[in-house]
């Protein structure tokens, strides 16, 4: 193995993040726009479960000559956990891709007025309006707004004060959802002509067995690479998927899951790039040919 990064570790990839057509504070522009005075040299947007906000990005990334990857983040239901794929290079104009994401968003409003009669009953009132007022798109209220509500209110003073003591399994506003199957994201994906890759392996509460499991079913089901440099990891857990990506034989990518200024630990192309021994789901991808020196 060279000691040098190869050419491909060296592009300022950034393959997860979210704009206001999901759970993120900027419009699709603004991202690129920031990710771009990052120095970020290929961005793909990565909203959930929804690719309205692609062709917006995809115009500015152009404009400012930025290597730009089409992207989504799909909610999964695994084993009564909820799992999330990242999608990169898929063709947001494809029909299977678009209905599936469809039928994924589907239940987001029931599921949000259930959180809400919760959060009333544990003495936060009007979270269901409050969380909508934050939703850049109606069709999409997720935890996210409920927790920028909730921080409104002043009953938690940030964001990630509200997801230990709200939103969360065992404790008010948590509702347990129903999202796509593992497989049918996957296919999605791919029959939209894009890479599955597994996204924040680290953030899911599974016993070394079902991750095992879990990465296992993903790549048979056609999944190519793992994030291994995620905002959403600890830089132990880098590490720990770095194993992973090796001992199943994945690709590897880097991404911020950045949502906003001031709201996301780690701003667009800030992270420290993949370990050497692995291989980017980058590596071959033609927009990032010219990049590598
Ligand atoms: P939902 O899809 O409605 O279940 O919302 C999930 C979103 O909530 C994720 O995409 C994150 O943006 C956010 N989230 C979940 N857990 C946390 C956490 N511990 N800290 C901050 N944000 C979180
Ligand atoms: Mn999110
Ligand atoms: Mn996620
Ligand atoms: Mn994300």
């Amino acid at each position: 193995m060279a000691d040098r990064p190869s050419p491909a570790h060296r592009v300022n990839a950034d393959l997860h993040c979210h704009s206001v057509v999901s759970d993120g504070l900027l419009a699709p522009a603004e991202v690129v726009e920031r990710a771009h005075r990052n120095g970020v040299e290929v961005l793909a947007l990565t909203d959930h479960d929804e690719v309205a906000g692609l062709a917006d990005a995809a115009a500015r990334a152009a404009s400012l000559g930025l290597a730009f990857v089409p992207g989504v983040e799909v909610s999964v239901t695994w084993a009564d956990e909820t799992i999330h794929v990242v999608g990169l290079r898929v063709d947001y104009r494809d029909e299977a891709l678009i209905a599936g994401l469809a039928r994924t968003r589907n239940g987001r409003d029931d599921r949000a007025r259930e959180i809400s009669e919760q959060l009333a009953a544990a003495g936060i009132p009007g979270a269901y309006e409050g969380a909508l007022r934050h939703a850049g798109n109606p069709d999409l209220i997720s935890r996210s707004h409920f927790a920028r509500y909730i921080v409104e209110t002043g009953t938690c003073s940030d964001v990630p004060e509200v997801f230990r003591r709200f939103l969360v399994e065992g404790r008010p506003g948590y509702v347990p959802h129903r999202w796509a199957r593992l497989a049918d994201a996957v296919g999605w994906i791919r029959a939209a002509g894009g890479t599955a890759v597994m996204a924040h392996p680290g953030r899911y509460k599974l016993s070394d067995l079902c991750m095992d499991q879990l990465i296992r079913e993903f790549r048979d089901a056609g999944g190519t690479a793992i994030e291994v440099v995620s905002g959403s990891h600890t830089p132990d857990q880098y590490g720990e998927f770095a194993q992973t990506a090796v001992r199943f034989g994945l690709q590897a990518s880097r991404g911020s899951d950045f949502h906003g200024p001031g709201e996301s630990r780690h701003d667009l192309g800030s992270l420290p790039p993949l370990p050497k021994h692995l291989q980017p789901v980058w590596h071959d991808w033609p927009e990032v040919e010219a990049l590598q020196r």
